[in-house]
């Protein structure tokens, strides 16, 4: 991939209105960002919905595991039965449990190997969360997160937007809350009392805590978790990081004097790629300092919204080398 067509690019007028409403609506509009919202709600609700249909949990009461709608015995109850030896219950935790953890990370370090972290653009279900909430926090405190100290350009805060927002966090941590008891209880069981408001001391203790925890993370510290907190993020980043080919966004460092129009006067006022950015990354930076880029392509898309050919785009193999984006501009100093 290469991106010989960022060069010479006419340069659209600036928009007027704020950087954020601009970003979202447009952006709303890409066909690769409707795609990448269809596959993100797929993996939601496979999310939810796994334990239920059986496709993976672990049955606590039953004592194995469910995978694919089979169950998925490891034979230990057998073993201490004495119905089985030695030898099988090891020959089964290596076949029905090492190798498939191991087939699975083999399959996550290969693909962000060569695409970077693109299962959390594309199919995490936490990011599709922190990027739902980044747009309501943004209303609510006219801020990219509760911890920065400025406002966005032509931003105030709203706060009748605080509402919203919390009720998503505390709605969308319960749901998870239920949904990670599912993996390990009877899912009929855990809906079941809860409809009938029968969920046992234990299992109610679970979904409080569990609520609360992810909607405080939610709302104070999404972004912190996905770059230093989760280690599937993590593991896909240094898989990443060790392949200079792999696909990462471009910066058309020739055509970079184009960036004026993201700060002119009457313009966004700021790095729309940026403001657009779930992780809050500056996308023209060096890959090193892009550690935790998702892959989900906001940041050209936002581009596209003030510059006919973005000068942004993902480049990969040989173009990664040359077309990694490294340079100083404007105010800021990379
Ligand atoms: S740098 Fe671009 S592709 Fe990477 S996370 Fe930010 S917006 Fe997404
Ligand atoms: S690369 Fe970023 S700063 Fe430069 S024009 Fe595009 S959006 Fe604006």
């Amino acid at each position: 991939m290469s991106i010989p067509s960022l060069a010479g690019a006419a340069i659209n007028a600036p928009a007027t209105y704020p950087v954020w409403l601009r970003t979202s609506v447009t952006l709303r509009a890409s066909r690769l960002q409707r795609l990448r919202l269809l596959v993100q709600a797929g993996f939601f609700a496979l999310f939810i919905l796994a334990p239920v249909f059986d496709i993976l949990r672990y049955d606590l009461a039953r004592g194995h595991a469910y995978i694919l709608g089979f169950e998925w015995h490891l034979g230990i109850d057998d073993y201490f039965a004495k119905r089985i030896s030695a030898r099988e219950v090891g020959w089964n935790i290596f076949l029905r449990l090492f190798l498939p953890v191991f087939a699975s990370s083999i399959l996550l370090v290969t693909v962000s190997w060569r695409w970077g972290r693109i299962f959390c653009g594309w199919a995490c279900p936490h990011f599709a969360v922190v990027e739902m909430l980044n747009t309501l926090v943004r209303r609510a405190t006219g801020k990219l997160s509760l911890w920065d100290k400025r406002l966005l350009p032509g931003q105030s805060p709203t706060r009748r937007y605080w509402l919203p927002t919390v009720l998503m966090a505390v709605g969308v941590a319960f749901l998870w809350a239920v949904a990670i008891l599912t993996y390990a209880v009877a899912p009929a069981e855990v809906y079941g009392k809860l409809v009938s408001l029968s969920l046992t001391r234990n299992q109610s203790l679970f979904i409080v805590i569990v609520t609360t925890v992810l909607a405080l993370e939610f709302i104070f510290a999404r972004h912190l978790f996905c770059r230093y907190g989760c280690s599937v993020g993590l593991f896909q980043s240094l898989a990443w990081m060790m392949n200079r080919s792999a696909l990462v966004i471009g910066f058309a460092r020739e055509r970079a004097a184009a960036c004026t129009t993201c700060y002119a006067p009457g313009g966004p006022g700021d790095a729309v790629c940026e403001t657009a950015c779930p992780m809050r990354l500056r996308p023209r930076v060096p890959k090193r300092q892009m550690f935790s880029c998702t892959q989900c392509g906001l940041c050209i898309d936002a581009c596209r919204t003030v510059q006919n050919q973005p000068l942004l785009g993902w480049v990969a193999d040989e173009a990664a080398h040359t077309n990694e984006a490294r340079i100083a501009l404007m105010e800021r100093v990379f």
